[in-house]
């Protein structure tokens, strides 16, 4: 079952999507080469406490960090880790917040130093789909406007769509109801409705779209060892059309980041 959100509660939801998206933008500006991936996980839950709220994933079916940090290859659920970033890679930031009792979900591909015009090219692609996305969450619209969209900007640019993981419903808790995969086509599925929060969050491959999931039981990667991109907003559905709950201006992030105790040390 869908669970719409009453204006109130969309507001608390803006809250907590605020929050993730400014914590994200603080862990991108230290995503940088000689970084490993467990720093930002650190940072990531300081901040978070810091700010009242609690590392959604921490513990989330037993999930042991606070972010998911999934490099290159890796598309999703990557687990920190002390490897140090390098020049070229890509790298996923996924991070859950919850404050308030709601949940802000948003995930970012950072490109580290000097990454190839074939990878960045791969990066912009994703984003794109990302935002053409949003563009379908309105009311009227199918669940299935919102996969075509991301399905056939993909494909269109000769990339695969990952089959496996897909987007949600998101409220009080990080996955709710309906399923929002990254492929479909227009006009099916159910209608959607003002009141709906959604987790849209494309996966797109520059290879195979097959993928599998690592002996820690949890890092999906490539099948083909070719890389993945990844990126996530939290989207309220308005009569006026989307509201993205999470996405904060990087002026924005920096005069909160500068100006008070999220400013990690
Ligand atoms: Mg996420
Ligand atoms: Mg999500």
């Amino acid at each position: 079952m869908i669970i719409g959100k009453s204006k109130k509660e969309i507001d608390k939801m803006r809250t907590a999507g605020q929050l993730t998206g400014l914590v994200l933008q603080e862990l991108k500006g230290l995503a940088q080469p000689g970084v490993t991936t467990i720093e930002i996980d650190r940072a990531a839950e300081k901040m978070i406490r810091a700010a009242g709220g609690l590392p959604t994933f921490k513990g989330y079916h037993g999930f042991p960090y606070s972010i998911c940090a999934s490099v290159n290859e890796q598309v999703v659920h990557g687990f920190p880790s002390d490897y140090e970033l390098k020049d070229g890679d890509i790298f996923s930031i996924d991070c859950g917040v919850t404050l308030e009792g709601f949940v802000g979900d948003t995930a970012t591909t950072v490109l580290v130093g000097k990454v190839s015009e074939t990878w960045r090219a791969l990066v912009r692609a994703t984003e794109e789909c990302l935002d053409l996305a949003i563009e379908q969450c309105r009311p009227g619209k199918h669940l299935g406007d919102i996969g075509a969209a991301v399905q056939q900007h993909a494909e269109a640019h000769g990339y695969s769509v990952v089959r496996e993981y897909v987007g949600h419903g998101i409220g009080r808790r990080m996955h709710e109801d309906p399923q929002i995969p990254n492929y479909g086509r227009p006009g099916q599925g159910p209608k959607i409705k003002a009141g709906y929060v959604f987790a849209v969050e494309p996966m797109i491959n520059l290879g195979t779209h097959h993928t599998k999931v690592l002996a820690d039981g949890w890092t999906v990667v490539t099948l083909d060892g070719k890389p993945s991109a990844h990126v996530e907003h939290t989207i309220a559905i308005t009569e006026a059309g989307p509201e993205v709950l999470t996405r904060v201006s990087s002026e924005q992030a920096q005069m909160v980041a500068s100006t008070t105790r999220l400013a990690p040390k």
